[in-house]
């Protein structure tokens, strides 16, 4: 088995602030494959942003182990922070767009964060980056006169500058309408698939999950539920995990139970299951995946 390339365990972060502390992620756990797309899922508040924060090294965590392409994020440098930060891992942030230069045009903006390379070198990657998001006639343009779309599509080809081994992506949809979502969606993955990159999406959005391996959900900080798709006989079946708190209880998303459509049978096959462990079941998925 390869090492994974995200690996989190008991992950806690706090803010501090003069008044407060907020405990935004509460012993949260995740692994992920190299190469591998993960969706994030859950409401506002539950700690989506933290927990892409901390794996991107802008945040340090409080408590826990918490170890990205083989960088211990708990124990960094500020030099190898940054090194890290332009090497190792690609980020979308939250509300992107406001990140890209306005006085440079498309290609500048991907060629401003690579690595120092040839020049020959940087203008192909840069250029394939555009083409692969479907972009390349836009290279001239600036941000301001992109459309919603063009402007995502953008942050993400200069994310992936320097071929990142995991790509964050913070909501990079939710200013699209549906099917420019789809499309975008759609190239990122494309994009993925070429350059070899893992991926954590965060999203509001369900149709995400068809472009994701794998969707976990976040609740107060911590992963409450997997969902993986499995093709079986030609079926398309979820494989979901449910993940136990510390104290043993386990709170059903209210999706989960009407899909299920049956308390009693979930009981059953909680029963003798000790707390921290998964509780695991399948079923018919209602519709296809594709
Ligand atoms: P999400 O992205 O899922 O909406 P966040 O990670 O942004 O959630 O926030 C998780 C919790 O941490 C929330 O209660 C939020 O108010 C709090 N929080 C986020 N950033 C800060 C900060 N810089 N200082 C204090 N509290 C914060
Ligand atoms: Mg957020």
């Amino acid at each position: 088995m390869t090492d994974p390339i995200i690996e989190c365990e008991g992950l806690v972060h706090i803010y501090r602030t003069a008044q407060l502390e907020v405990v935004a992620l509460q012993g949260l756990d995740l692994r992920v494959e190299p190469g591998e797309v993960v969706a994030i899922v859950g409401r506002s508040g539950s700690g989506k942003t933290t927990l892409m924060n901390v794996i991107a090294a802008v945040e340090e965590p409080t408590a826990g182990r918490a170890l990205v392409g083989g960088h211990d994020l708990t124990r960094m440098s500020e030099r190898e922070r940054n090194r890290f930060r332009q090497q190792v891992v690609g980020y979308v942030v939250q509300h992107s767009q406001a990140n890209l230069a306005p006085d440079l045009n498309a290609l500048e903006n991907v060629l401003l964060p690579m690595t120092p390379r040839p020049v020959a070198e940087s203008r192909e990657r840069a250029a394939f980056l555009l083409e692969t998001m479907g972009i390349d006639e836009l290279a001239a343009s600036h941000p301001g006169e992109l459309s919603g779309g063009e402007a995502e599509r953008l942050a993400v080809a200069v994310a992936m500058a320097n071929q990142p081994q995991v790509l964050l992506a913070d909501e990079p949809t939710a200013e699209l309408d549906r099917a420019t979502a789809d499309h975008v969606l759609r190239d990122l993955r494309q994009l993925l698939r070429e350059s070899g990159s893992a991926a954590v999406i965060v999203t509001h959005d369900a149709s995400v999950e068809r472009h994701a391996d794998r969707v976990i959900q976040i609740r107060d900080g911590r992963t409450s539920t997997e969902t993986r798709w499995l093709e079986q006989a030609g079926e398309v079946v979820a494989d979901e995990l449910l993940i136990m708190d510390r104290a043993g209880r386990i709170q059903l998303p209210r999706a989960y139970v009407e899909r299920l459509g049956a308390r009693g049978l979930i009981w059953r096959f909680l029963v003798g299951s000790t707390p921290n462990t998964k509780a695991r079941w399948r079923f018919l998925a209602a519709g296809s995946t594709s």
